[in-house]
């Protein structure tokens, strides 16, 4: 029997993922280049450092980041249990004071009997152990090349950018139509249509709102084909109009003409739940994105479940890559962890770190362990990441990603939605964690 495991990268994932297997019995080797080498973006040498905001997202237990973050504490979350050390005042939000929070993190994975920290840039692939690649969205360059070379993928999906994704119900469907460009494809586009009045205006205030700074190592990873929608706009007042709002090939059932200017949304998910905003990819301030976003009339009531944002984001195409149990199908002695499997967000990254440690520890102690079940907030994010999709982008936890029930009224609908996760989620733990594990 593999007595060890390899686990690369001591960010949120990585440490989650020491820590699953350590505490289920199997030796770890965490190996994490800060340090001696540092990302563009962390500033410490601790591990589970969080390189921007200080806040693990909502407490509250019925919202999409509160439901996984009760079935990672069921699984003995570390991270959780460094935020409730942590823990500050911050209304609604998990906020934790950033130092007290890594440092914990460190201070327990740095003291675990079973867990060996090597602080080392990892270059190459161990060729003989089985590892747990948890390098996250700052992947150091060589390993990139060294992963981009194993996958058989030329690039990694070098991110520069993300668009807004909304949820459904809260689209007025009144005010948009169903249909592709020059009806090639179906019905699959929503388009919702601006006239020229609304256009300018749309411009104009999006010219005024505020952005988020870039940060120096940010502008190499702008490209061209790929900018946000305020930098094409400073472009000129039609730029947007010529290029992601552009009508051509479509044809407003109410008026029979053609739109001034249209903005699509491309079905996000297989229950037709989500919809992204098709080249709206932006950096304005997320206050902002709302305000904006909403002057378009069929998003005037938008609820969005993700909003835009750009920086590099190292992630691997996952749904070609990874089984479900995010070991890859090429080599079963590698598994990804967090980030870099097309997840967002620092509790979404961390609660992949779980998961793969739960099935490399599984894969050498040859022991059988299903899989959370889709109507769970891990099984979801599992099943979108591994879910074969050819505009794969990473995706942070939304009750879009759970199956979505049938009950008319929105509130019951949402409150079965919770149930059966919670449930669905206390079966799966009863049978797949021993009860005499650490977690
Ligand atoms: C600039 C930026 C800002 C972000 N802001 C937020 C935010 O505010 N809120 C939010 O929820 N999410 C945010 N994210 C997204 C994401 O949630 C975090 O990046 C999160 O930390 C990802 O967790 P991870 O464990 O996958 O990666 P990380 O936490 O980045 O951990 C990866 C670790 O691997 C190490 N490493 C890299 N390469 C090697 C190597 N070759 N050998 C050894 N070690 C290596 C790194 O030093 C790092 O410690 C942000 C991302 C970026 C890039």
């Amino acid at each position: 029997m593999i007595k060890k495991i390899t686990v690369i990268g001591g960010g949120l994932a990585g440490c989650e993922a020491a820590w699953t297997v350590a505490n289920l019995g199997v030796d770890v080797d965490l190996y994490e280049m800060r340090p001696q080498k540092n990302t563009p973006a962390h500033k410490t040498s601790y591990l589970g450092e969080l390189v921007c905001s200080n806040s693990l997202k909502s407490k509250d237990p019925e919202t999409p980041a509160g439901l996984l973050k009760s079935e990672m504490q069921d699984l003995g979350s570390l991270i959780l249990e460094a935020a409730t050390y942590a823990h500050i005042p911050a209304g609604q939000a998990l906020g934790v004071d950033r130092h007290l929070f890594s440092s914990y993190i460190t201070e327990k994975i740095e003291n675990h009997p079973r867990i060996q920290v090597i602080r080392e840039e990892i270059t190459s692939l161990p060729k003989e152990s089985v590892c747990i690649i948890a390098t996250g969205p700052l992947t150091s360059d060589a390993l990139t090349q060294e992963i981009q070379q194993y996958t058989g993928y030329n690039r990694l999906y070098f991110f520069d950018a993300i668009s807004p994704i909304v949820n459904a119900e809260s689209i007025d469907m009144e005010k948009c139509f169903r249909a592709s460009r020059y009806d090639k494809g179906g019905d699959d586009y929503l388009n919702c249509p601006l006239t020229e009045e609304e256009y300018h205006h749309f411009v104009s205030e999006l010219l005024k709102a505020e952005k988020v700074e870039i940060k120096a190592f940010e502008q190499n990873y702008y490209f061209e084909s790929c900018l946000p929608i305020e930098v094409l706009a400073e472009r000129g007042p039609m730029t947007l109009a010529f290029g992601p709002m552009k009508p051509v090939g479509l044809m407003d059932p109410k008026t029979g003409k053609r739109p001034f200017a249209v903005v699509q949304l491309r079905m996000e998910n297989q229950y037709g739940t989500l919809y992204n905003l098709v080249g709206f990819q932006t950096k304005l301030k997320y206050p902002e994105q709302k305000r904006i976003f909403s002057l378009i009339p069929a998003l005037h009531n938008a609820h969005f479940e993700r909003l835009g944002s750009i920086h590099r984001n190292t992630y691997i195409n996952s749904p070609d890559l990874l089984t479900r149990k995010l070991q890859l199908k090429k080599n079963p002695f590698f598994f990804f962890a967090g980030q870099i499997t097309g997840v967002e967000g620092y509790v979404e990254s961390a609660s992949m770190g779980i998961v793969a440690g739960l099935y490399a520890h599984a894969f050498v102690a040859d022991k059988k362990r299903g899989e959370p079940p889709h109507t769970t907030a891990l099984g979801a994010l599992l099943q979108y990441i591994t879910t074969p999709n050819p505009h794969f982008q990473p995706m942070n936890i939304n009750f879009g990603l759970l199956p979505p029930g049938e009950h008319r009224d929105k509130k019951i609908r949402k409150q079965k939605i919770i149930e059966k996760a919670r449930s669905d989620f206390k079966e799966w733990f009863n049978i797949v964690i021993p009860a005499k594990a650490g977690i």
